[in-house]
Protein backbone atom coordinates (compact mmCIF):
# COMPACT_ATOMS: atom_id res chain seq x y z
CA UNK A 1 0.00 0.00 0.00
CA UNK A 2 1.43 3.61 -0.32
CA UNK A 3 1.46 5.64 2.09
CA UNK A 4 -1.46 8.44 2.46
CA UNK A 5 -1.05 11.57 1.10
CA UNK A 6 -2.89 13.38 4.21
CA UNK A 7 -1.92 12.55 7.35
CA UNK A 8 -3.08 13.42 10.81
CA UNK A 9 -1.10 12.55 13.88
CA UNK A 10 -2.13 11.91 16.98
CA UNK A 11 0.43 12.32 20.27
CA UNK A 12 -1.38 10.08 22.66
CA UNK A 13 1.67 10.76 25.04
CA UNK A 14 0.38 14.26 24.86
CA UNK A 15 -3.24 13.93 25.38
CA UNK A 16 -1.87 11.88 28.51
CA UNK A 17 0.66 14.57 29.68
CA UNK A 18 -2.37 17.06 29.30
CA UNK A 19 -4.62 14.76 31.39
CA UNK A 20 -1.83 14.88 34.08
CA UNK A 21 -1.49 19.26 33.58
CA UNK A 22 -5.17 19.63 34.22
CA UNK A 23 -5.18 16.98 37.45
CA UNK A 24 -2.56 18.96 39.04
CA UNK A 25 -4.74 22.14 38.72
CA UNK A 26 -7.98 20.10 39.58
CA UNK A 27 -7.31 20.75 43.49
CA UNK A 28 -8.49 17.44 43.61
CA UNK A 29 -11.67 17.24 41.95
CA UNK A 30 -12.20 13.94 39.54
CA UNK A 31 -11.77 14.95 35.65
CA UNK A 32 -14.24 14.07 33.13
CA UNK A 33 -12.24 13.86 29.59
CA UNK A 34 -14.73 14.50 26.97
CA UNK A 35 -14.26 12.59 24.01
CA UNK A 36 -17.48 14.22 21.87
CA UNK A 37 -17.24 14.54 18.53
CA UNK A 38 -14.90 11.85 17.75
CA UNK A 39 -12.67 13.00 20.05
CA UNK A 40 -12.39 16.41 18.99
CA UNK A 41 -11.53 14.76 15.72
CA UNK A 42 -8.27 12.86 17.36
CA UNK A 43 -10.13 9.52 17.85
CA UNK A 44 -12.78 8.22 19.99
CA UNK A 45 -11.54 4.97 20.77
CA UNK A 46 -7.87 5.44 20.83
CA UNK A 47 -8.56 8.85 23.02
CA UNK A 48 -10.51 7.26 25.31
CA UNK A 49 -8.58 3.80 25.72
CA UNK A 50 -5.44 6.48 26.66
CA UNK A 51 -7.62 8.13 29.05
CA UNK A 52 -8.88 4.86 30.84
CA UNK A 53 -5.21 3.42 31.16
CA UNK A 54 -4.68 6.69 32.42
CA UNK A 55 -7.42 6.05 35.27
CA UNK A 56 -9.17 9.38 33.63
CA UNK A 57 -12.57 9.35 36.52
CA UNK A 58 -15.51 9.77 33.86
CA UNK A 59 -15.30 10.07 30.11
CA UNK A 60 -17.95 12.50 29.01
CA UNK A 61 -19.66 12.28 25.46
CA UNK A 62 -23.06 14.04 24.14
CA UNK A 63 -24.75 11.11 22.44
CA UNK A 64 -25.71 7.76 23.53
CA UNK A 65 -24.59 6.35 20.58
CA UNK A 66 -20.95 7.66 21.19
CA UNK A 67 -20.96 6.15 24.56
CA UNK A 68 -22.18 3.00 23.33
CA UNK A 69 -19.31 3.27 20.85
CA UNK A 70 -17.12 3.53 23.97
CA UNK A 71 -18.49 0.09 25.65
CA UNK A 72 -18.60 -1.71 22.34
CA UNK A 73 -14.42 -1.28 22.12
CA UNK A 74 -14.44 -2.33 25.89
CA UNK A 75 -14.16 0.71 27.79
CA UNK A 76 -15.02 0.23 31.33
CA UNK A 77 -14.78 3.45 32.74
CA UNK A 78 -17.91 5.43 33.54
CA UNK A 79 -19.23 7.86 30.77
CA UNK A 80 -21.93 10.31 30.85
CA UNK A 81 -24.09 11.28 27.38
CA UNK A 82 -26.17 14.50 27.85
CA UNK A 83 -27.89 15.32 24.69
CA UNK A 84 -31.01 12.95 23.70
CA UNK A 85 -32.77 12.02 20.28
CA UNK A 86 -36.58 13.36 20.42
CA UNK A 87 -38.11 9.74 21.05
CA UNK A 88 -34.84 7.75 22.84
CA UNK A 89 -36.03 5.34 25.01
CA UNK A 90 -33.05 5.13 27.14
CA UNK A 91 -32.88 0.78 27.14
CA UNK A 92 -29.54 0.35 25.36
CA UNK A 93 -27.51 2.84 27.38
CA UNK A 94 -28.89 2.12 30.98
CA UNK A 95 -27.97 -1.98 30.05
CA UNK A 96 -24.43 -0.34 28.83
CA UNK A 97 -24.32 1.09 32.45
CA UNK A 98 -24.07 4.70 30.63
CA UNK A 99 -24.57 7.47 33.37
CA UNK A 100 -27.25 9.78 31.69
CA UNK A 101 -27.68 13.61 31.84
CA UNK A 102 -31.00 15.13 32.56
CA UNK A 103 -33.03 17.81 31.58
CA UNK A 104 -36.61 17.61 31.71
CA UNK A 105 -39.32 15.52 33.72
CA UNK A 106 -40.04 13.80 30.46
CA UNK A 107 -36.31 12.51 30.25
CA UNK A 108 -36.68 11.35 33.31
CA UNK A 109 -39.73 9.24 33.46
CA UNK A 110 -38.32 7.80 29.98
CA UNK A 111 -35.67 6.80 32.12
CA UNK A 112 -37.44 5.39 35.19
CA UNK A 113 -39.75 3.30 33.55
CA UNK A 114 -36.72 1.38 31.26
CA UNK A 115 -35.13 1.25 34.34
CA UNK A 116 -37.78 -0.68 35.80
CA UNK A 117 -38.15 -2.83 32.50
CA UNK A 118 -35.03 -3.67 32.86
CA UNK A 119 -34.59 -4.36 36.57
CA UNK A 120 -32.02 -2.11 37.18
CA UNK A 121 -31.21 1.48 38.80
CA UNK A 122 -30.18 4.51 36.31
CA UNK A 123 -27.17 6.48 36.79
CA UNK A 124 -28.63 10.11 36.14
CA UNK A 125 -26.91 13.36 36.45
CA UNK A 126 -29.44 16.21 36.73
CA UNK A 127 -28.67 19.25 34.41
CA UNK A 128 -29.59 22.88 35.58
CA UNK A 129 -29.67 25.64 32.89
CA UNK A 130 -27.87 28.16 35.35
CA UNK A 131 -28.00 30.81 32.02
CA UNK A 132 -26.40 29.58 28.68
CA UNK A 133 -30.02 28.73 27.68
CA UNK A 134 -29.07 25.42 26.16
CA UNK A 135 -29.70 21.86 27.56
CA UNK A 136 -30.46 21.71 31.48
CA UNK A 137 -33.78 22.42 32.93
CA UNK A 138 -34.81 25.91 33.37
CA UNK A 139 -34.33 27.46 37.16
CA UNK A 140 -38.25 27.73 37.27
CA UNK A 141 -38.38 24.14 36.43
CA UNK A 142 -35.69 22.54 38.42
CA UNK A 143 -37.75 22.37 42.05
CA UNK A 144 -39.89 20.03 39.88
CA UNK A 145 -37.24 17.65 38.15
CA UNK A 146 -35.37 17.62 41.65
CA UNK A 147 -38.53 16.66 43.36
CA UNK A 148 -39.33 14.02 40.83
CA UNK A 149 -35.73 12.48 40.96
CA UNK A 150 -35.92 12.33 44.59
CA UNK A 151 -39.09 10.10 44.33
CA UNK A 152 -37.90 7.93 41.54
CA UNK A 153 -34.42 7.62 43.83
CA UNK A 154 -36.24 6.31 46.31
CA UNK A 155 -38.34 3.95 44.76
CA UNK A 156 -34.83 2.79 43.45
CA UNK A 157 -35.01 3.78 39.88
CA UNK A 158 -32.70 6.03 39.72
CA UNK A 159 -29.42 6.81 41.43
CA UNK A 160 -29.41 10.47 41.18
CA UNK A 161 -25.15 11.03 40.56
CA UNK A 162 -24.65 14.62 40.28
CA UNK A 163 -25.93 17.69 39.40
CA UNK A 164 -24.42 19.83 36.70
CA UNK A 165 -24.16 22.81 34.52
CA UNK A 166 -22.43 24.25 32.16
CA UNK A 167 -21.01 28.00 31.77
CA UNK A 168 -21.71 30.49 28.50
CA UNK A 169 -17.97 31.44 29.01
CA UNK A 170 -19.55 35.57 27.78
CA UNK A 171 -17.90 36.62 30.31
CA UNK A 172 -16.52 36.79 34.42
CA UNK A 173 -19.27 38.65 35.35
CA UNK A 174 -21.72 36.52 33.98
CA UNK A 175 -19.92 33.06 34.81
CA UNK A 176 -20.19 34.17 38.11
CA UNK A 177 -23.58 34.88 38.29
CA UNK A 178 -24.12 31.37 37.16
CA UNK A 179 -22.15 29.51 39.61
CA UNK A 180 -24.32 31.38 41.98
CA UNK A 181 -27.42 30.52 40.58
CA UNK A 182 -25.97 26.66 40.82
CA UNK A 183 -25.09 26.72 44.09
CA UNK A 184 -28.64 27.94 44.74
CA UNK A 185 -29.87 24.61 42.27
CA UNK A 186 -27.80 22.56 44.64
CA UNK A 187 -29.21 23.98 47.83
CA UNK A 188 -32.69 23.52 46.25
CA UNK A 189 -31.94 19.85 45.44
CA UNK A 190 -30.44 19.46 48.83
CA UNK A 191 -33.44 21.13 50.37
CA UNK A 192 -35.46 18.30 48.54
CA UNK A 193 -33.55 15.55 50.36
CA UNK A 194 -31.79 14.71 47.32
CA UNK A 195 -28.47 12.58 47.65
CA UNK A 196 -26.03 13.27 45.17
CA UNK A 197 -22.05 12.88 45.64
CA UNK A 198 -20.68 14.98 42.54
CA UNK A 199 -21.47 18.67 41.23
CA UNK A 200 -19.61 19.22 37.81
CA UNK A 201 -19.75 22.98 36.13
CA UNK A 202 -16.72 23.60 34.83
CA UNK A 203 -15.38 22.91 31.36
CA UNK A 204 -11.39 23.65 30.05
CA UNK A 205 -11.94 27.28 30.18
CA UNK A 206 -14.15 27.23 33.80
CA UNK A 207 -11.65 24.80 35.24
CA UNK A 208 -8.23 27.33 34.04
CA UNK A 209 -9.92 30.03 34.92
CA UNK A 210 -12.55 29.62 38.70
CA UNK A 211 -10.21 27.11 40.68
CA UNK A 212 -13.30 28.30 43.21
CA UNK A 213 -15.38 26.44 41.43
CA UNK A 214 -14.22 23.31 40.76
CA UNK A 215 -17.01 21.11 42.65
CA UNK A 216 -16.26 17.64 42.89
CA UNK A 217 -15.47 17.27 38.75
CA UNK A 218 -13.68 19.41 35.87
CA UNK A 219 -15.23 18.21 33.10
CA UNK A 220 -12.03 18.86 30.19
CA UNK A 221 -12.35 18.44 26.29
CA UNK A 222 -10.13 21.26 24.33
CA UNK A 223 -7.40 21.48 26.89
CA UNK A 224 -7.22 17.66 26.86
CA UNK A 225 -6.08 17.93 23.20
CA UNK A 226 -3.58 20.20 24.35
CA UNK A 227 -5.36 23.78 23.10
CA UNK A 228 -6.30 26.93 24.66
CA UNK A 229 -10.38 27.42 25.32
CA UNK A 230 -9.12 31.75 25.82
CA UNK A 231 -8.33 33.59 22.42
CA UNK A 232 -6.12 35.62 24.35
CA UNK A 233 -3.98 33.10 26.33
CA UNK A 234 -2.15 30.30 24.37
CA UNK A 235 -1.76 26.70 25.56
CA UNK A 236 1.59 26.78 26.15
CA UNK A 237 1.09 28.95 29.19
CA UNK A 238 -0.95 26.72 30.84
CA UNK A 239 1.97 23.76 29.87
CA UNK A 240 -0.28 22.37 27.49
CA UNK A 241 0.87 20.32 24.41
CA UNK A 242 -1.25 19.88 20.96
CA UNK A 243 -1.75 16.56 20.05
CA UNK A 244 -2.33 16.90 16.84
CA UNK A 245 -0.48 17.71 13.73
CA UNK A 246 -2.02 18.08 10.11
CA UNK A 247 0.32 17.09 7.32
CA UNK A 248 0.13 16.36 3.75
CA UNK A 249 2.79 16.30 0.49
CA UNK A 250 3.39 17.86 -2.43
CA UNK A 251 1.90 15.96 -5.25
CA UNK A 252 2.74 17.77 -8.51
CA UNK A 253 5.31 20.67 -9.09
CA UNK A 254 5.07 23.23 -11.86
CA UNK A 255 7.14 25.81 -12.98
CA UNK A 256 4.67 28.95 -13.63
CA UNK A 257 5.19 31.93 -15.80
CA UNK A 258 4.23 35.74 -14.69
CA UNK A 259 0.76 36.65 -14.92
CA UNK A 260 -0.52 33.42 -14.61
CA UNK A 261 -4.18 32.53 -12.37
CA UNK A 262 -4.10 30.09 -10.12
CA UNK A 263 -6.95 27.99 -8.79
CA UNK A 264 -11.13 29.20 -9.01
CA UNK A 265 -11.72 32.85 -9.38
CA UNK A 266 -8.08 33.20 -9.71
CA UNK A 267 -7.62 34.50 -6.03
CA UNK A 268 -3.76 34.47 -7.14
CA UNK A 269 -1.89 35.59 -9.98
CA UNK A 270 1.79 34.53 -10.88
CA UNK A 271 3.70 38.43 -10.38
CA UNK A 272 7.24 36.43 -12.17
CA UNK A 273 7.97 32.99 -13.26
CA UNK A 274 7.69 30.58 -10.27
CA UNK A 275 7.29 27.32 -8.71
CA UNK A 276 3.64 26.37 -7.90
CA UNK A 277 2.90 23.33 -5.56
CA UNK A 278 0.22 21.15 -5.32
CA UNK A 279 -1.21 19.87 -2.04
CA UNK A 280 -4.11 17.49 -1.90
CA UNK A 281 -6.06 18.70 1.02
CA UNK A 282 -9.12 19.99 0.90
CA UNK A 283 -12.37 21.50 2.35
CA UNK A 284 -13.35 17.30 2.39
CA UNK A 285 -10.71 17.49 4.83
CA UNK A 286 -11.92 20.26 7.51
CA UNK A 287 -9.41 22.95 5.86
CA UNK A 288 -11.87 25.88 5.72
CA UNK A 289 -12.54 27.65 2.44
CA UNK A 290 -12.23 30.48 4.48
CA UNK A 291 -8.66 30.39 5.11
CA UNK A 292 -8.03 31.53 1.24
CA UNK A 293 -5.85 34.17 0.71
CA UNK A 294 -4.94 34.04 4.55
CA UNK A 295 -3.85 31.07 6.54
CA UNK A 296 -0.49 29.81 6.11
CA UNK A 297 1.40 26.66 5.83
CA UNK A 298 4.82 25.62 5.86
CA UNK A 299 6.43 23.64 2.58
CA UNK A 300 9.90 21.83 3.09
CA UNK A 301 10.04 23.70 6.01
CA UNK A 302 9.56 26.92 5.00
CA UNK A 303 6.21 29.20 5.80
CA UNK A 304 4.03 30.15 3.09
CA UNK A 305 0.25 31.90 2.45
CA UNK A 306 -2.24 29.73 0.97
CA UNK A 307 -2.70 33.00 -1.79
CA UNK A 308 -5.16 30.97 -3.98
CA UNK A 309 -8.86 29.51 -3.48
CA UNK A 310 -9.15 26.29 -0.95
CA UNK A 311 -10.70 24.06 -3.44
CA UNK A 312 -12.78 20.09 -1.94
CA UNK A 313 -9.94 17.96 -2.80
CA UNK A 314 -6.47 20.44 -3.17
CA UNK A 315 -4.97 23.94 -3.15
CA UNK A 316 -1.42 25.36 -4.56
CA UNK A 317 0.92 27.05 -2.83
CA UNK A 318 3.28 29.59 -4.61
CA UNK A 319 5.89 28.68 -3.12
CA UNK A 320 8.58 31.06 -5.65
CA UNK A 321 12.03 30.53 -6.33
CA UNK A 322 11.86 27.62 -3.28
CA UNK A 323 13.07 24.58 -5.21
CA UNK A 324 10.43 21.69 -4.40
CA UNK A 325 10.00 18.50 -5.14
CA UNK A 326 7.15 15.65 -5.18
CA UNK A 327 7.03 13.89 -1.63
CA UNK A 328 8.10 17.03 -0.07
CA UNK A 329 6.37 17.29 3.26
CA UNK A 330 3.82 20.53 3.96
CA UNK A 331 2.37 21.12 7.29
CA UNK A 332 -0.77 22.58 7.78
CA UNK A 333 -0.83 22.97 11.50
CA UNK A 334 0.93 21.27 14.30
CA UNK A 335 3.00 22.52 17.79
CA UNK A 336 3.81 25.69 17.76
CA UNK A 337 6.96 25.24 20.44
CA UNK A 338 8.47 23.41 17.47
CA UNK A 339 8.15 26.06 14.84
CA UNK A 340 5.14 24.84 13.35
CA UNK A 341 1.61 27.17 12.56
CA UNK A 342 -0.71 26.82 15.58
CA UNK A 343 -4.36 25.47 15.09
CA UNK A 344 -5.27 29.04 16.55
CA UNK A 345 -3.15 30.41 13.91
CA UNK A 346 -5.37 28.81 11.21
CA UNK A 347 -8.86 29.49 13.47
CA UNK A 348 -8.10 32.95 13.11
CA UNK A 349 -7.05 33.13 9.19
CA UNK A 350 -10.73 31.16 9.13
CA UNK A 351 -12.78 33.72 11.06
CA UNK A 352 -13.38 30.97 13.69
CA UNK A 353 -12.31 29.35 16.75
CA UNK A 354 -9.42 26.26 17.34
CA UNK A 355 -12.12 24.07 18.50
CA UNK A 356 -13.97 23.67 15.15
CA UNK A 357 -10.86 23.84 13.35
CA UNK A 358 -9.76 20.09 15.18
CA UNK A 359 -12.73 18.65 15.02
CA UNK A 360 -13.67 19.15 11.80
CA UNK A 361 -10.62 18.02 10.85
CA UNK A 362 -11.10 14.25 8.51
CA UNK A 363 -12.13 13.61 5.17
CA UNK A 364 -9.66 11.75 3.36
CA UNK A 365 -7.23 12.27 6.26
CA UNK A 366 -5.50 9.09 7.79
CA UNK A 367 -4.84 9.20 11.54
CA UNK A 368 -1.56 7.70 12.73
CA UNK A 369 -1.42 7.32 16.56
CA UNK A 370 1.82 8.18 18.35
CA UNK A 371 2.22 7.25 22.11
CA UNK A 372 0.77 4.15 22.95
CA UNK A 373 -2.73 3.43 24.15
CA UNK A 374 -1.56 2.09 27.19
CA UNK A 375 1.40 4.16 29.60
CA UNK A 376 4.63 2.60 28.65
CA UNK A 377 3.77 0.39 26.18
CA UNK A 378 5.11 -0.13 22.56
CA UNK A 379 5.38 3.50 20.50
CA UNK A 380 2.27 2.71 17.90
CA UNK A 381 -0.80 1.34 17.87
CA UNK A 382 -0.95 -2.38 16.32
CA UNK A 383 -2.83 -0.17 13.71
CA UNK A 384 -1.84 2.84 12.52
CA UNK A 385 -2.86 4.97 9.75
CA UNK A 386 -6.82 4.06 10.86
CA UNK A 387 -9.21 5.71 8.21
CA UNK A 388 -12.54 6.93 8.70
C1 LIG B 1 -18.12 20.04 25.09
C2 LIG B 1 -18.50 20.17 26.50
C3 LIG B 1 -17.52 20.19 27.51
C4 LIG B 1 -16.05 20.27 27.24
O1 LIG B 1 -15.74 21.59 26.86
P1 LIG B 1 -14.24 22.09 26.62
O2 LIG B 1 -14.37 23.55 26.48
O3 LIG B 1 -13.80 21.44 25.34
O4 LIG B 1 -13.44 21.65 27.77
C5 LIG B 1 -17.95 20.16 28.82
N1 LIG B 1 -19.26 20.15 29.14
C6 LIG B 1 -20.23 20.17 28.19
C7 LIG B 1 -21.65 20.16 28.61
C8 LIG B 1 -19.89 20.19 26.85
O5 LIG B 1 -20.86 20.24 25.92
Amino acid sequence: MNSPMRVLEIDLDAVAANLATMRSRSGGAKVMGVVKADAYGHGLIEVARRLEAESVDFLGVADIAEALELRAAGIGTSILAWLHAPHETFESAISAEIDLGVATTAQLEAIASAAAELGKTARVHLKVDTGLSRNGAHLRDWPELVADAHELAVLGRIQVVALFSHLSSTSTEDDLAQIERFNQAVDVARAAGLHFEIRHMMASDGALKYAQAHFEMIRIGLALYGLSPFTDRKAEEFGLVPAMTAKSFVVQVKRAEAGEGVSYGYLHRTVESTNLALVPVGYAEGLPRAASGKAYVQVAGQTHLIQSRVAMDQFVIDVGQQSVEIGDEVVLFGDPSKGQISVDDLAAAADTINYEIVTRMGGRFVREFFGSATPGGAHELPEPGVAF
